[in-house]
Parts: structure tokens; sequence; C-alpha cells
């Protein structure tokens, strides 16, 4: 393994970094007070000069995107995830960067005219449905929404929520029930389904942590009612929902961890300003005191501990593929969430009272970001599957 950064991605990194905290950071105040519809013009603009930069859509292949490989991608991911706005202005936010590796892997032709062309030039956005209110999300294989074919059209119905970013949304990614009687991980298929189809209902954005949000910073409760899309919408092969969900989520799980990683290096930043500057006694600083030096040291060693693990998943998914990393994705996934959601609750600890405010961004990071133990398969869940593989590797060493 060498973790070393690329050379020739250095200067690329440096210009990243730079544009993140010249451009976008100072936006961050207006992104905490005003809806995300006030803000997209603007960040319109800021997408036209990363684009004259050559770093627009950083994940996706050479013409349209900067065509770089998951670690290199993992590297630029931490230094967007500083800002909530990075992913957004540089067109890898979710959920449509998972949508658009789906659509490159999966989609027909006439699919990648109608719904990934859009998405790449970064004029339409979209959502993916698969959770239920229904039913737990943890177990993907049951579901609800059931789509039915009829006369050369597929007529779904169905109840899903937390569709992130589906108000405004173009075309859902919507998985269905498509042979009830098939076994658990054969029943499901991916339609594509345009949110302005007869029958579909945006419920509400449903508030997080009492923040309801718009446009692409929300999530949506959608009702699916005698919705028709033509059989020509079908992701793939029918029975092959769960697959196609599972490929998604795999580089997905990457883009998060990093973006987290970015995020605790944030919160950390602010946690060292915080702690010389604030005075608790004449002439003495909050960084005297050993409990805050302890936070401190913990959060440094945590967060490059878990920055080595998920570069490590990386390397294995650019090397091998999902398959072949499944254990180190699923460690990320619950590691790096919490390596997070500690620091930033230290960050908004040494803060005092302004740390509950929206004077920095550690609030906003410590409501928005608890979803990190729970979406894309909770910490539960991810330790039990890696604690199953290494049952299962040790049973069959115990046996021979
Ligand atoms: C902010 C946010 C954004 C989201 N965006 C999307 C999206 O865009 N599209 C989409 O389809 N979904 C999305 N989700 C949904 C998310 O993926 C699900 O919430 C998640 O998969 C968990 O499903 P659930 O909420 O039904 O919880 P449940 O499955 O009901 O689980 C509840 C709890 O039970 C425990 N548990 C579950 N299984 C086990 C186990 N095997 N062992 C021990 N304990 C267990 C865990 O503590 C878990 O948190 C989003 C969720 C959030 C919060």
């Amino acid at each position: 393994m060498d973790f070393g950064i690329p050379k020739t991605l250095r200067p690329t990194l440096e210009t990243i970094r730079a544009f993140v905290e010249e451009e976008l950071v100072p936006l961050e105040p207006r992104f905490l007070a005003e809806p995300f519809s006030a803000l997209a013009p603007i960040l319109e603009a800021k997408r036209v000069a990363i684009r004259s930069l050559g770093l627009f859509l950083p994940q996706i292949p050479k013409p349209h995107g900067m065509g770089l490989g998951l670690v290199e991608f993992a590297l630029v991911g931490e230094i967007l995830g500083r800002s909530p706005l990075g992913h957004y202005a540089f067109g890898c936010q979710a959920p449509d960067a998972g949508n658009m590796e789906v659509l490159l892997e999966f989609g027909t032709d006439s699919q990648k005219h109608e719904f990934l062309e859009p998405l790449l030039a970064g004029r339409e956005r979209s959502c993916f449905a698969l959770t239920e209110p229904d039913y737990a999300g943890s177990n993907p294989t049951r579901l609800g929404t059931r789509a039915v074919r009829e006369g050369g059209s597929y007529v779904l119905n169905g109840h899903k929520w937390f569709a992130t970013a589906a108000d405004g949304a173009l075309f859902a990614i919507v998985t269905a029930v498509t042979d009830p009687e098939a076994d658990a991980h054969r029943r499901a298929s991916q339609l594509i389904v345009p949110l302005k189809s007869p029958g579909v209902r945006l419920v509400r954005n449903i508030p997080v942590m009492g923040h309801t949000g718009d446009g692409w910073a929300s999530h949506a409760e959608l009702r699916f009612e005698n919705v028709r899309v033509p059989e020509a919408n079908l992701l793939g092969r029918e029975g092959e929902g769960f697959a196609i969900a599972q490929a998604r989520l795999g580089p997905g799980r990457i883009h998060h961890a990093m973006r987290w990683i970015g995020i605790g290096e944030r919160a950390l930043d602010l946690m060292l300003k915080r702690a010389v500057s604030r005075e608790i006694a004449a002439g003495e600083a909050l960084a005297r005191r050993q409990t805050v030096q302890s936070w401190i040291a913990e959060s440094r060693a945590s967060l490059d501990a878990a920055r080595l693990l998920v570069l490590q998943a990386a390397w294995q998914m650019d090397l091998m593929g999902s398959k072949a990393a499944r254990r180190e994705i699923s460690q990320i996934k619950f590691l790096v969430a919490r390596v997070m959601h500690d620091i930033v609750d230290r960050a908004v600890q040494i803060h005092g009272a302004q740390g509950l405010t929206d004077d920095t961004i550690l609030a906003f990071f410590y409501r928005q970001e608890r979803a990190a133990r729970i979406y894309d398969g909770p910490d539960e869940v991810h330790k039990d599957a890696v604690a199953r593989m290494l049952l299962r590797e040790a049973a069959g060493r115990s046996s021979s």
C-alpha cells in the first residue's frame, strides 16, 4: 500500500482547498440562515468557476469529469467535506453522485441520454428512494412498494421516505418489488421514475432535528399511486434491484466516510482555535486544561487512524472491487461516523453555549450528521456484518 499523495494530484488538492476556504466557507452563514433555493443561483455561479478550472465532477470518468480513482477522490472528498457546500459545488453531492455512477454502469443509451446527461451538466438533480416508513430500512430485502408490468409499463404503488433531495428533483431511482415470490435478494428492481409523473406525491419534506430544509438540502416523504413508467425505465434487469443498490452503496460509503473526515478536521480546527483564544481566567486559556488537551489529542489520533482505514478500503476497491472490500467498507461506515460524531461533540462542548448557535458551523454538523450513524445502514448492521465475516472465517479455520 502506498498512501502518498500522487505528485500530479497535489496542486489540484491545493486549488480545491483554496476554493473551499475562500469561496464556499464564506457562504455558510447564508446557507444556515436562508432556504437552500436562495443560495442555489450563487452556487451555480461557483460551479461555472469550478468547471473553468476543470474540477467539476471529480469522481466521473473523462471526458465528463476529472476521472479520479477512488483513493484520489477520497482525498478530494475530505477537502470538500470541510464545508457542507463542498460536494454540491463540485457536482459530487449525494444522492446524485451515486445515481450518476449507477446510470453510467447500468443505464441504457436512452436512459443515459434522458437522465444521466442532465445530471452531468448540473442542470437537474435526482434522488434515491429505497427506504419505507413501514419496513425496517436495515433489511432492504423487505419492501412494500410494488411495480407490476401492464401494457408496456410498470404500474408503481408505494410509500417511501427519507428520499434525500427529492424536492425539485427530475427523477427518483425507486426500489420496488417486481416478483414477490422470488428469493429475498431477487425480489426487487430499480426503476427510474420522473417525479412529474401523474400519481407521484411529495407528501412533505421531513424535519430532521427540527430542520425541514428545501431543494437539495431536504429529505422527502413520497407516495406513488398507480404511477405508470415505461418498461424502458427499468435499470439493469428485473430482480437486480438489490444488487444494483449494493453496487451503489459501496463507493458511496467511501464518499461519505471521507466527507466525515473533512468534517472532523474542520471541527478539530475550530476546537484548537477556541482552546487558545478562550480565557477561563486572567491569562489562562482553555488550552491549559488537561481535559481539553486530551480531547485534542484523541481527536487528532482518531482522525488520522480513520483516514488510513478509509484510504485502505478505497485502495482495495480500486484494486479488487467492492465485493473484496466488503468488510473494510462496513468497518469504515460505523467507525468513521463515530469518530466524526465524537469530535464534533467535543468541539461543540469546548465552545460552550456558542457551540449550540449557528455562529459556527458546528451546530449544523451536530444536527445533520447524527444521521451518519443511521443512513446507508445503521452502525449495528455494519458491526453485525463485520462480526459475521470474521466468525465465518474463524469457523473455516477451526474446521480445517
Ligand atoms: C438524513 C437521512 C437521509 C437519508 N437518505 C436516504 C435516501 O436518500 N434514500 C433512502 O432510500 N433512504 C435514506 N435514508 C434512510 C436510511 O438509509 C435508513 O434510515 C436506514 O437504512 C435505517 O432504516 P430505518 O430508519 O428503517 O431503521 P430500522 O431498520 O427500523 O432500524 C432501527 C434501529 O434498529 C437497530 N438495528 C437495525 N438492524 C439491527 C441489527 N441487525 N442488529 C442490531 N440492531 C439493529 C439500529 O440501531 C437501527 O438504527 C436516510 C436517512 C436519514 C436519517
